[in-house]
């Protein structure tokens, strides 16, 4: 291989191949220097309401080749899959977060990632939120899980209507992820580490984001993905579009 060209898709690596423009021994050492995605053995889990199994995906290795990344910041990585944190039982059909039960090593691996659809999640929202209410909950359910499932919610509502166009809007759904955005905004336990430019797009997403918001001296000197994530917001506010967008890096 000529000194200096780097490589990290092992997609280009084939075609280069292909292409006659790198020989076999050039093929197989660079391809070792690339960080494929790797399944480990599975992590098994149990249902905490029947004991059901479950094998569960777990990587060994992964990375972001490739990766999509959207307003509402939503990953979609082909190379780093992800378990979905609420898992639903295929035997009693009641969800539970999957982080929180204890779990051991299968012998072989799997590829389940057990995603959950809009209207599963939705499902999944009204158990939690009722087990919350419950004085001897089967699993403890606090308020960090509760957000972290209304982010999660919103997402597979945008995947369902917009990304994957599953179904064509509904003004009675848009009510509905209405109400779970302004108490996910109105919470005070939302996941660390979020994106300070979240809760102003899901106020776009709403409609309810005001002109102030782009007044504040807090988003000045953006650059990289945080000004392409900026600039996207502002420009489909001044176009009233509520849609959720791609972030192109
Ligand atoms: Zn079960």
């Amino acid at each position: 291989m000529r000194k200096g060209y780097s490589v990290d898709s092992p997609m280009l690596l084939v075609s280069l191949i292909y292409e006659k423009r790198i020989g076999l021994k050039e093929f197989i050492n660079t391809l070792n220097n690339i960080i494929i995605m790797q399944p480990g053995y599975a992590r098994i889990v149990y249902c905490p309401y029947c004991s059901e199994k479950k094998e569960l995906l777990s990587l060994m290795s992964g990375n972001t080749i490739g990766a999509r990344y959207w307003s509402d910041l939503r990953m979609r990585a082909p190379m780093l899959p992800e378990v979905s944190p609420v898992q639903k039982c295929h035997h009693c059909g009641k969800y539970y977060l999957q982080y929180k039960q204890k779990s051991e090593h299968g012998e072989k691996p799997s590829l389940e990632q057990g995603e959950l659809s809009y209207p599963e999640w939705k499902e999944a929202y009204t158990q939690f939120m009722n087990e919350r209410e419950n004085r001897n909950p089967i699993q403890k359910v606090d308020e960090k899980d509760i957000d972290m499932i209304r982010l999660r919610l919103i997402q597979a509502y945008n995947d369902y209507y917009y990304r994957d166009c599953v179904a064509e809007f509904s003004e009675e759904e848009w009510g509905y992820i209405s109400n779970v955005i302004w108490d996910f905004i109105g919470s005070k336990n939302k996941p660390d580490n979020l994106h300070p430019l979240l809760i102003p797009e899901l106020l776009r997403e709403i409609g309810m984001l005001c002109e102030d918001f782009f007044e504040s001296e807090c988003f000045e000197n953006l650059d990289g993905f945080d000004k392409i994530y900026y600039d996207g917001i502002r420009k489909r506010m001044e176009d009233d579009d509520t849609e959720v967008f791609e972030i192109i890096i």
